[in-house]
């Protein structure tokens, strides 16, 4: 029916996304949204330093050419020309341990041949461990990430199966698994697992090309959303919290985090006894941000081994800082549930030393600011049997939606997952049947 009202609760990627499916298809859409701005998780703000006024992302996000919702918003937000995305997948990794740099860069042939000599020629697993790693990687090409049996599994205790030591699992495994599920393998689902080197690694040889925002990233979502729904006529709430669904509206999409979500539905609304959203669970992300007086890494960004640092990144023109004046460093930390409640003189006692061994440079260079932005609750939990606690768009009363990247999209908590729920949320409003494949939720 066009023309009904729809309400929608949270402005993240996935509320802005049906938000502006759903104005696009003709429905009258409000969007209210419990913050001074839109954007969810995914913000900035401004700080001023000595090295001067920068702006500084809750997080650095990084996404992958097979991304392709995501990317669509940005087109629809007309703000694509603001990321950079690699022509061919190339990441730099660099060891605490020794001064060489290994490259894991994909060639031109087809999946999963692409790989393969980056794979051989990967300096930081013994060439054993290579041949193996090659084994079990074309093993989880054939894992089933649908079948209910496969959630429940651990990625690590299936790896170990596969005669992936510690080593490898450090040096090739986690270093992608744990920047993308937020878990460690030990303690990852192992169908979330094989969707992201399914997707992004196994099946085509473009997608795991890697894309990063050249601007805060409030500029890129936030900001973009705004102007974008105001043109397609969506009335925008902002500073508005909800506390209970209005009944006012034909449709409400509820767009918030689990537990919130969970507060706000009907009791009878899912098929999930109570208590769901804190068995879902979350986990936390924390990003170190070190501005120093020069510039010490010469790439976009780097990942670490024989390190906790796991992926660095130059942040200095997304921040505004003047590269004379120095370079901006931002060390994102997944899986960060030991480092959470650190305080950030203890972080940096901590990190430098680090940087100081990924990044020889960094040792002689003065610092001219250090600070920490921790997100608690920055992703669903990836665990094992995780899935079952990830509800589907449509729920059981009529007319009342979810959207959210921990919603059952198939994917970990990505944008593509929140922009992908967004999607199906749009389809559900609009009565179409959404179904659910090996890709995540499409219309
Ligand atoms: C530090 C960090 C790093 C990350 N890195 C990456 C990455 O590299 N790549 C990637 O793809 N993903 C990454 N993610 C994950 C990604 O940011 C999220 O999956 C995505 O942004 C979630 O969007 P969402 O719309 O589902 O939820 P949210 O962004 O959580 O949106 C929910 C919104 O609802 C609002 N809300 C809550 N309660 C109410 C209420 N009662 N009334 C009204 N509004 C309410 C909230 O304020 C919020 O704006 C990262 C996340 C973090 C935190």
């Amino acid at each position: 029916m066009a023309g009904g009202t729809v309400l929608v609760v949270g402005g993240g990627l996935a509320g802005i996304t049906a938000a502006l499916g759903l104005a696009d298809a003709g429905r009258s859409v409000t969007l209210v949204e419990a913050r001074p701005r839109l954007g969810g998780l995914t913000h900035s703000f401004r700080r001023s330093s000595r090295a001067g006024d920068l702006w500084v992302d809750n997080g650095q996000h990084v996404f992958l050419r097979c991304c392709t919702s995501y990317r669509r918003l940005l087109d629809r937000l007309g703000v694509s020309d603001l990321v950079s995305l690699q022509p061919r997948m190339d990441i730099p990794v660099r060891s605490g341990a020794s001064p060489r740099v290994a490259r894991l860069r994909r060639s031109a042939l087809p999946a999963p041949l692409h790989l393969a000599g980056a794979l051989a020629a990967y300096r930081w697993l013994p060439p054993a461990a290579r041949v193996s790693a090659a084994r079990a990687a074309l093993a989880l090409g054939s894992v089933d990430p649908d079948d209910p049996a496969v959630d429940e599994e651990s990625f690590g205790r299936w790896l170990a199966r596969r005669g992936q030591g510690p080593r490898a699992v450090e040096a090739l495994w986690d270093l992608v698994g744990v920047a993308t599920l937020n878990a460690p393998a030990e303690r990852a689902s192992l169908a979330l697992a094989a969707t992201v080197f399914q997707l992004g690694l196994l099946e085509s040889n473009d997608a795991g090309d890697i894309g990063w925002v050249r601007v805060p990233l409030q500029r890129l979502h936030g900001d973009a959303a705004a102007r974008a729904l105001a043109a397609a006529g969506v009335r925008v709430e902002l500073r508005t919290r909800v506390g209970r669904l209005p009944t006012t509206y034909d449709d409400v999409v509820v767009a918030t985090g689990p537990a919130v979500s969970e507060d706000l539905l009907p009791g009878d609304a899912l098929d999930l006894a109570p208590g769901w959203s804190a068995r879902l669970g979350s986990s936390p992300i924390v990003n170190v941000h070190v501005v120093l007086d020069s510039a010490v890494l010469d790439e976009p960004f780097v990942a670490a081994v024989d390190s906790p640092l796991q992926w660095v990144f130059d942040r200095t023109a997304g921040s505004g800082l003047d590269p004379a004046t120095g370079q901006y460093l931002a060390l994102s930390l997944s899986a960060a549930e030991e480092l959470l409640g650190r305080s950030v003189a203890e972080l940096r006692e901590w990190t430098l030393p680090e940087l100081g061994r990924l990044l020889p440079r960094s040792r002689s260079a003065r610092v001219l600011d250090f600070f920490v932005t921790r997100e608690p609750q920055a992703t669903f939990r990836a665990a094992p049997g995780s899935r079952k606690w990830r509800p589907a768009t449509a729920t059981r009363l009529p007319g009342l939606h979810l959207a959210g990247a921990w919603t059952d999209t198939g994917w970990p908590a990505t944008m593509e997952g929140a922009v992908r729920s967004g999607e199906a949320a749009v389809a559900s409003v609009l009565g179409r049947r959404t179904e659910r494949t090996a890709l995540g939720a499409t219309a």
